[in-house]
């Protein structure tokens, strides 16, 4: 018997399954058990016997049928500079992934993982160097956000997906997850306060178009040119940068909301003037934003960040063509805080 991922039911599923494993176990779990249970799983509880008020005999059944799937800490690293927190979580089944925990000051932002690896291959990034090993949960992901909340006491209430994985490759886990964390009775956490970070498979921008959900979108660009996209960017082959473009129109239109573009500066790729003017011209009239990152060197890469007179250029001439943009200050440098970078490092040690 496969059992039941529990954390990632809604309030009204959980109440339906409750009533089944009722029926199945002939154990009489009453009705309002399944708020108090759903109430244990928001706190963050490894176990069933954990849940105090709720009988031994339930406890057993619970047992039996479902499993919890929240991330343990295996590793925390503490940034002496701000205070940043890095997590390696290890999942049910041994796997490991990533979470970031920053305070701004627009409050307590949690970088989450989306997939164990990832499959898209970007050329300067940790997280694809092992590929794809499998999907989230909705659970796990939901999961990273309250293993976080319960370890430091604090509560978080912006979510960015920039972790390890490519959201949209796990599309229908994503989408369940966004619905699970907004739900009142959940963590409640406003779909305005989270980030979407894609590389840009455009079918699945469009089909998360239409779900007009008021969600920030963060596209990874990185390039002004077709053929600088597909050299750092293998997806840039499958949807060319127009087909992009069109399909972040589309997400603008059908949502009202602005995208963020994210630009990793490096040295000699993408860094030039000329560049810079390309981006202007590709994102005239569009309702959006840059986001400038200075690359993070990559030691299995061989890129390399670009100087501060080459970003500081770069801005200047986006500003001069009336492109809002900003370079992304680098929090928790001190404890290697860009995803991907401590798994990676982890499964090289095992
Ligand atoms: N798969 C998603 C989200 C994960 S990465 C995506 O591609 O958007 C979050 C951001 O960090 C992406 O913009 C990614 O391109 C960028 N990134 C990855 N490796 C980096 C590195 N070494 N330096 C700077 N940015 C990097």
């Amino acid at each position: 018997m496969e059992k039941l991922d529990i954390m990632s039911l809604f309030p009204d599923e959980l109440e339906e399954e409750m009533v089944k494993i009722s029926e199945k176990s002939g154990t009489t779990i009453e009705k309002y058990r399944s708020k108090q249970i759903s109430s244990w799983l928001t706190k963050g509880v490894n176990s069933f016997d954990e849940m105090g008020n709720i009988p031994s005999k339930i406890k057993t059944v619970l047992q039996e049928y479902c499993f919890i799937t929240l991330p343990q800490i295996e590793k925390k690293l503490v940034s002496k500079i701000d205070g940043t927190v890095k997590y390696l979580y290890r999942l049910y089944d041994g796997e490991f992934v990533e979470s970031v925990f920053m305070r701004y000051e627009h409050g307590n932002t949690v970088c989450v993982s989306t997939q164990v690896g990832c499959r898209m291959g970007c050329t300067f990034c940790a997280s694809t160097l092992m590929g794809l090993k499998r999907n989230l949960l909705p659970s796990e992901i939901l999961g990273q956000v309250i293993a976080v909340q319960k370890d430091l006491g604090e509560k978080v209430s912006n979510i960015v997906m920039m972790g390890i994985g490519e959201p949209l490759d796990n599309y229908d886990n994503v989408k369940r997850f966004l619905a699970l964390v907004n739900h009142k009775d959940g963590l409640n956490i406003g779909h305005r306060h989270i980030s979407l970070s894609t590389c840009g498979l455009c079918d699945k921008i469009r089909e998360l178009a239409d779900e007009k959900l008021q969600i920030t979108l963060s596209v990874s660009l990185h390039a002004s040119d077709s053929e600088t996209r597909k050299k750092l960017m293998p997806i840039a082959k499958k949807y060319d940068l127009d087909e992009l473009i069109d399909a972040c129109r589309y997400y603008i239109e059908k949502t009202g909301r602005r995208i963020s573009f994210e630009y990793s500066m490096i040295s000699g790729e993408n860094d030039t003037p000329v560049h810079a003017e390309r981006l202007s011209k590709l994102l005239q009239g569009m309702i959006c934003h840059v986001n400038l990152i200075p690359l993070n060197d990559v030691k299995e890469r061989s890129y390399t960040k670009s100087s501060k007179k080459a970003i500081d250029e770069f801005i200047k001439i986006l500003e001069k063509k009336k492109i809002a943009a900003t370079v992304r200050r680098r929090l928790g440098s001190d404890i290697n805080a860009s995803c991907g970078q401590l798994r990676a490092q982890n499964e090289q040690n095992k």
